[in-house]
């Protein structure tokens, strides 16, 4: 594999799939900002289900953490240190040594999810993320990725595919592309919940923050203290930051297949 097809593949991979879990988990189907066609709206679980569990799971322990922000309750939140919230909180570790060596294992959130379906099987784990997605579990497509080790195939797929395109570099190729996805998507709970970094514009009574230097590897989720204050926007950098994301939606609604965007009222009828 020469450099130049690993690095375009891998622009491609790691921008596809972090729009499946930007605009895809977090945006349309957590938050509900915009409607799409049905087709529209599998592309983007897909692309998100390919590194971030499946979208019931995903959906239910975020909302959980809008419910509960930087309290008891919140699944991931740097009150109990940095990297806890970063990816401690998977492995169940304040250990900043055992999570930075998780965050860089690039597949050990597909070890965490392998055990969790292992678990249901054998009955000693409970989806109770569910209760929490009460929309999404009429939805057929997100039950059957919600299913025991539907995810592990799905990522099992992808180690084969990766390996007969190119062999051991393939693999070193979806290791670097998962190390990518997984910390930028857990940075939004550590670097943009961390009080060092950023501001806070909205008194929303969390340690959420915008954080514009983040915003180029996160697809605009940085801008993450105006998203707690407004969760429902389909903008997140409501005042004219780098919002990937955003404009991707704003393409959509442009060639017919995204509708019915929410902003806050303040950031209606704008050209943005
Ligand atoms: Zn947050
Ligand atoms: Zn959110």
């Amino acid at each position: 594999m020469s450099a130049l097809v690993f690095l375009l593949c891998w622009l491609l991979a790691v921008n596809a799939g972090g729009l499946g879990n930007t605009v895809g988990y977090h945006r349309l189907l957590t938050h509900r900002a915009f409607r799409c066609p049905p087709a529209v709206r599998a592309g983007f679980t897909l692309l998100g289900a390919l590194h971030g569990g499946s979208p019931m799971m995903w959906v239910g322990l975020h909302r959980l953490h809008h419910a509960k922000s930087d309290a008891e309750e919140d699944p991931h939140s740097p009150t109990r240190g940095f990297w806890h919230a970063h990816s401690g909180w998977l492995i169940g570790t304040r250990n900043p040594a055992l999570a930075i060596a998780f965050a860089l294992s690039g597949f050990g959130q597909q070890a965490v999810i392998l055990r969790h379906d292992l678990q249901r099987l054998l009955g000693s784990r409970q989806a109770d993320w569910v209760s929490l997605c009460p929309d999404l579990v009429q939805e057929r497509l997100m039950r059957l990725l919600d299913r025991p080790l539907v995810m592990p195939a799905l990522f099992l797929v992808q180690v084969g595919l990766s390996w007969a395109v190119a062999g051991g570099w393939g693999l070193f190729w979806l290791w670097t592309v998962h190390v990518f996805l997984t910390n930028s998507s857990w940075s939004v709970n550590s670097v943009c919940h961390w009080p060092a970094f950023g501001r806070q514009p909205w008194p929303t009574g969390d340690w959420s923050r915008d954080v514009p230097w983040m915003a180029v590897v996160t697809n605009g989720e940085s801008y993450h203290n105006s998203h707690h204050r407004y969760p429902r926007s389909a903008r997140h950098a409501l005042d004219g930051g780098l919002d990937l994301s955003w404009r991707v939606i704003r393409g959509l609604e442009r060639m017919g297949l995204a509708s019915e965007l929410w902003l806050p009222r303040s950031h209606r009828g704008g050209s943005g």
